[in-house]
């Protein structure tokens, strides 16, 4: 037996149970899970935002852990190893959006933790395509807050078209924006921070940025035209309002990379079209997606500030999570040495 933490029901409560170590199927792995992001998105699973969510549901999309058994038909993965597991809960492989190379959107994909029961249990299963390799260097906790925010921002980052040199702005310095600062900055852009309050300048410098705009205190649109344009803008935020407000600080052939789920904004067709500049989201990624994120901040020194809690107080740490206070993501811990920490 094992300890889990499920939802019994749609906008239920996180209750603690037990249950049976589940079975590997073919093409799937069992992992003994030692850490768990707690992410916004969990939401979705405790409010039963999405349809046809099966309940009882083990939420957890930001699992770190070590294979414990593999099953039939798994050729690349073996116990022992220590692996992620993120919202991509893998992929078919034939589908017409995987013969496209769009692995995100296959037709077939499920989402960690609510298509399947993620990472707030101490052992799950997950299809192995939906696996990335965590590097010595991260211990769990370390390693679990990159399989969703770290992804997120490093992949939206990489993929943005920007190149080293060129301004790039990040809108909003939370659980996600605290990231991308650190990627963006090693990723060797001109990094420019973007939030409400002059209180959090410091932190923002000390992650790489090399100026800070308070939103409160001046038009970050402005600011932002001052220093040439932004090639590339990440709104980490969730407010709609926030990120019409930076749209007008693009440079000529500049994105709006949009990775907060808000769930609308205004924009200025205008704007866009006398500079080509667009407006654009980003998926987090696929597994190796992920494992590329784990060796980048591996290698670069890129990490989560993180706030732990036992399994056992899942709820008190989606409470957290949700309040915004955290500083600032939220991780499950299973009550087990690091493996490969220090
Ligand atoms: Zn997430
Ligand atoms: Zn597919």
């Amino acid at each position: 037996m094992m300890r889990a933490v499920q939802v019994a029901r749609a906008k239920g409560s996180f209750e603690v149970v037990e249950r049976p170590i589940p079975q590997t199927g073919a093409g799937m792995a069992r992992i003994k899970v030692q850490a768990c992001g707690v992410c916004h998105s969990d939401s979705v699973v405790k409010e039963g935002l999405f349809p046809n969510i099966a309940y009882p549901r083990v939420p957890g999309h930001e699992v770190a852990g070590v294979i414990d058994a593999v099953g039939a038909d798994v050729a690349d993965w073996k116990t022992g190893q220590r692996v992620g597991v993120g919202w991509h809960g893998g992929y078919c492989g034939h589908c017409d959006a995987c013969r496209r190379g769009n692995f995100f959107a296959c037709q077939t994909g499920q989402i960690t933790g609510l298509s399947f029961d993620g990472g707030y249990q101490q052992y799950m299963i997950a299809p192995a395509s939906a696996l990335a390799m965590i590097p010595e260097q991260l211990p769990p906790v370390e390693a679990a807050p990159l399989m969703c925010a770290g992804v997120t921002t490093f992949n939206a980052l990489r993929n943005s078209g920007a190149r080293p040199g060129e301004t790039v702005a990040i809108l909003g310095l939370g659980g996600l924006g605290h990231l991308a600062v650190q990627y963006a900055a090693k990723m060797g852009f001109k990094v420019v921070g973007i939030a409400r309050g002059k209180d959090k300048e410091p932190l923002a410098k000390k992650l790489g940025a090399k100026i800070y705009i308070d939103s409160e205190a001046a038009n970050p649109a402005d600011e932002l035209l001052k220093l040439g344009g932004a090639k590339v803008i990440l709104a980490t935020v969730t407010a709609g309002e926030a990120m019409s407000a930076v749209e007008g600080g693009l440079a000529v052939n500049g994105t709006l990379l949009v990775v907060g789920a808000a769930p609308s904004m205004q924009v200025s067709p205008l704007w866009l079209l006398t500079g080509c500049r667009s407006v654009k989201g980003w998926y987090s990624g696929t597994s190796i997606d992920s494992q590329d994120t784990l060796a980048f901040s591996a290698g670069t020194g890129v990490r989560s500030m993180n706030e732990t809690f036992p399994l056992e107080k899942a709820a008190e740490a989606y409470e957290r999570m949700m309040s915004g206070k955290a500083r600032f993501r939220v991780v499950l811990t299973m009550g087990e040495v690091a493996a490969g920490g220090d």
